[in-house]
């Protein structure tokens, strides 16, 4: 679990010492082109006036409403989508090493909640529900969640210091991530993992490899799309196929019924702490789902073996294959 502002704060700063300039309160508004190619984007600064930058390459990096990306013809906005809702509370006496993930209608319909502590007598409480695969709103589920019996005792003298709101793509990394002059980098680009709306961590992996193709394009005068996309196959070699077995995943869990979870449950009882901890971060392995399948061999008779062999398959596939065929994936 980490201070998340503390983080950037933290990212910032070493940005700003390798040479960055960081222009808060800026709004994009329009993207500039020259023919096909991207050179820049106007935008509204600090005091409301109107500029333009002009860049041999742009990134969009405006996460879930990819203000660049749907400006210029780089897809669709998502129509897939976790909404989430999370307190981060002051809360003395919940117990620090302790985390909660809550599945089940009564809390999270379509998703799961979550209550992380990250140190310090702080607690994140949160909730995410996958649209349009349910219509109902995360945020008053905050509150039952809040009232759990299980939860009334480490929650006693407990109080939210913020709240926060978003939205999380639940889709498949878009088609393309870069044009002439332009690069999508992190959510913008779908590159996020669905298995559990983990996107902090591969926006960091996008965004450095990203930034090093960028540079390199830059220094050698070529910014076209066929050097831009030098990213694309890097980002699908490394990512491709675990993002698409995070999605299979999160499509077939995101449809369970309570009952369903309560066999989920037994299932992931047998599992070991490691192997538990390999999948969550989506490092997937045939090892890893060999293992899971040697703690339960009653997935065999269960059907769940099927579902198995699908992932299983992806796995032997490459990633560039999967990346792909995956629309052909149901
Ligand atoms: C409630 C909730 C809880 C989450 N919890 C976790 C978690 O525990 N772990 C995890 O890994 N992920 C989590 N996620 C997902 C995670 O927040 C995102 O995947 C991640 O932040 C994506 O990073 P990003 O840099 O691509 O986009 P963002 O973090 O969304 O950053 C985009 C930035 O662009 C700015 N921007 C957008 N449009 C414009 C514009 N027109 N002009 C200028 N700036 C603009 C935005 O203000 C924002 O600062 C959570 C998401 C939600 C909604």
């Amino acid at each position: 679990m980490i201070d998340i502002r503390g983080l950037y704060q933290h990212l910032a700063g070493r940005a700003i010492a390798a040479g960055a300039e960081i222009r808060v309160r800026h709004t994009v508004d329009k993207v500039l082109r020259e023919g096909e190619r991207i050179v820049g984007v106007t935008y509204k600064n600090h005091v409301s006036e109107r500029r333009e930058v002009h860049a041999d390459v742009t990134i969009d990096a405006s996460g879930f409403s990819r203000h660049i990306g749907v400006r210029s013809d780089m897809g669709e906005a998502f129509h897939r989508y976790g909404f989430g809702a999370e307190y981060d509370l002051y809360a003395p006496h919940y117990p620090q090493d302790t985390v909660y993930l809550i599945m089940g209608s009564a809390f999270a319909p379509q998703g799961y909640a979550w209550v992380f502590p990250r140190g310090n007598g702080r607690v994140r409480i949160g909730v995410g529900v996958i649209h349009p695969d349910c219509d109902n709103d995360a945020r008053p589920y905050l509150n039952s969640i809040m009232q759990m019996p299980q939860l009334k005792e480490k929650l006693r003298g407990a109080s939210p210091v913020e709240y926060h709101t978003g939205l999380f793509p639940a889709v498949r990394p878009v088609d393309r991530f870069c044009r002439d002059g332009l690069m999508l980098a992190g959510d913008s680009g779908g590159q996020g993992s669905t298995l559990v709306g983990e996107g902090i961590r591969f926006a960091m992996y996008a965004g450095q490899m990203a930034g090093d193709v960028a540079a390199d394009a830059v220094k050698s005068g070529d910014t076209s799309g066929t050097f831009l996309n030098r990213f694309d196959r890097q980002w699908r070699t490394r990512f491709g196929r675990d993002m698409e077995i995070s999605y299979l995943i999160n499509k077939h869990i995101a449809a369970y019924t309570d009952e369903q979870w309560d066999g989920a449950f037994d299932l992931l009882k047998r599992l070991t702490a490691s192997q538990i901890a390999q999948a969550v971060r989506c490092d997937y392995s045939a090892s890893l789902f060999m293992g899971i399948l040697a703690r339960n061999p009653m997935l065999v008779a269960t059907g769940g073996k099927k579902f198995l062999d699908v992932l299983l398959e992806r796995i032997n596939k490459p990633s560039l294959a999967v990346a792909e065929g995956s629309k052909q994936v149901s």
